[in-house]
């Protein structure tokens, strides 16, 4: 695949533009190993021309309140993005190594098919609600309770799911009636830059409602964002490390801080499930993307009476899993996105065998893979509970089976984490399956293979995993603030 129409400019102010002093960057593809490219990066004075240029589009145009143009830009955006889906495509292959089937699925396509949707919402929306005639303190009053974006919102974003994540920002957000400043994560940037040059090309969005940032070091602009008090909103999705920081800088200001972060996921099977149904899910499940999903159940709880078939099964599965080149259709998984993510979950490995987990599948980097940064589909039993690769995100195709006596006991496992991201849970009666599904304390779960992802599901989680849903009615609802405006009756 050639890498034709890459656009690594910033959109700042409606203009593709250089960083300032032009100041550069290489973006490596993880596969290969080889600079695909370079990337903008952004300093700290683009990032205030950027602030500036988003507060003045809020402040100083029509856009918070014309639905039809925002209607309009956001479908134009859409059918840019349909009619380049094949110059796209390449492009994220090779800065997220994101294998070529999930481009056609939740990676790209899928995404963009679901802006459709994003817009509908807000088209339908209601808007404004009246309230019934009220007196207070002798005052008889109607009221009118009127939905309004919050202002200016800095969208940040992770390398995972760069695309699907920098859409399902800035179409709510947009659509809301708010200006944004995107910030991407430095190791995806052309998923950010190549939606502004369609912008810059194909829309009439007002210059300034929507700008571009990527840049090298991400705490730098990042920071500038988060603490600017003329930014009304961070809208984050990252590490659970990371959400926290920037939720103490937003506390400053007061900003509405709406955070996406990270999941330690548990697949509870109970002993009345089919196996051969269950657990070749589980296997796809953390290897699809390398594991490198918030979402992805990476704990998978079996019960003791049927343990050793449990293991041996899962074995099975991890070991007939096609990965490598992200480029062949084949494969389900390519590698992670860089050396130190590849070196952070090798750590973890080591740490699960010092730990005193049993390795039962791989551990290692593949022999036969030379270059990329490619990690073994791994699978570890007789994991405890409370042990750092049961307890930690890792991030990797790494599976931790942990062994538990009844459904109160499973229960307790899956919601022993700091994290209350997603889950799954299989069953030969869907009654029990569901009974349990509602005991677990996470966003989103799965029953018997059920999918949950789409377009109008909310999405995000409880504890630690996160403040708030992305997607869905809820998702959209996460950009409006509410007034009430009251007069005599
Ligand atoms: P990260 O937290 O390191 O980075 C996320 C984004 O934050 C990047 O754009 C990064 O440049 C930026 N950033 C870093 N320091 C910053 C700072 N000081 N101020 C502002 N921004 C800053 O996360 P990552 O490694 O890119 O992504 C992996 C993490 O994302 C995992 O923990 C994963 O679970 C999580 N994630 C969560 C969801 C979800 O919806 N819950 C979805 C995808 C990924």
């Amino acid at each position: 695949m050639s890498l034709e129409g890459v656009e690594s400019r910033l959109l700042i102010d409606g203009e593709l533009t250089e960083a300032s002093g032009s100041r550069v960057y290489d973006n490596i593809n993880p596969a290969t190993e080889e600079v695909a490219g370079e990337a903008a990066d952004a300093s700290l004075e683009d990032a205030d021309r950027a602030i500036a240029a988003a507060r003045r589009a809020f402040d100083e145009t029509g856009w918070s309140r014309d639905l039809d143009l925002r209607k309009k830009c956001l479908q134009q955006l859409h059918e840019a993005l349909v009619a380049n889906r094949e110059v796209l495509r390449p492009q994220i292959i090779a800065e997220v190594g994101a294998p070529l089937g999930l481009t056609y699925a939740v990676q790209q396509d899928t995404c963009i098919d679901d802006m459709l949707w994003d817009i509908g919402v807000a088209v339908d929306f209601a808007w404004e609600r009246d309230l019934p005639e009220n007196e207070f303190f002798g005052i008889k009053s109607r009221r009118v309770v009127v939905h309004e974006p919050v202002g200016v919102v800095a969208a940040i974003t992770p390398w995972n799911f760069p695309f699907m994540l920098n859409l399902a920002k800035i179409v709510p957000a947009l659509m809301a009636g708010n200006t944004v400043v995107l910030k991407a994560a430095p190791d995806t940037p052309w998923s950010a830059t190549f939606i502004g040059k369609l912008v810059a090309e194909n829309t009439d969005l007002p210059a300034g409602a929507l700008n571009i940032l990527t840049a090298f070091h991400p705490a730098e602009v990042g920071d500038a964002l988060t603490g600017d008090p003329r930014v009304d909103m961070v809208s984050f999705t990252g590490s659970t490390a990371v959400g926290k920081h920037i939720a103490k800088r937003g506390a400053d200001n007061v900003k509405k801080v709406f955070l996406e972060l990270g999941g330690k996921s548990a697949h509870i099977v109970l002993d009345d499930a089919d196996f051969a149904a269950a657990l070749p899910g589980a296997a796809i499940g953390v290897c699809t993307h390398a594991g490198q999903g918030c979402a992805i159940p990476t704990r998978l709880l079996l019960p003791r009476s049927r343990y050793d078939e449990g293991i041996e099964q899962m074995a099975e599965n991890m070991r007939g899993m096609k990965y490598g080149d992200p480029t062949n259709v084949e494969n389900l998984m390519g590698p992670l996105i860089s050396a130190k993510q590849r070196d952070r979950v090798l750590a973890y490995i080591e740490k699960g065998k010092a730990e005193g987990a049993r390795l039962v599948v791989g551990g290692g980097r593949p022999a036969h893979l030379e270059k990329g940064f490619f990690v073994e589909p791994t699978l570890f039993a007789d994991v405890d509970p409370d042990s750092t690769i049961a307890q930690e995100e890792i991030f990797g195709p790494v599976l931790s089976v942990i062994p538990y006596d009844d459904e109160d006991d499973a229960v307790r496992i899956a919601n022993h984490s700091r994290y209350g991201l997603s889950g799954a849970v299989s069953s030969g009666s869907l009654d029990r399956a569901m009974a349990v599904a509602r005991r677990i304390r996470t966003g989103t779960l799965s029953v018997n293979g059920g999918m949950w992802f789409a377009a109008d599901t909310p999405f995000g989680g409880y504890k630690e995993s996160g403040t708030g849903r992305e997607h869905g009615l809820e998702g959209f609802v996460e950009y409006l603030e509410t007034k009430t405006i009251a007069y005599p009756a």
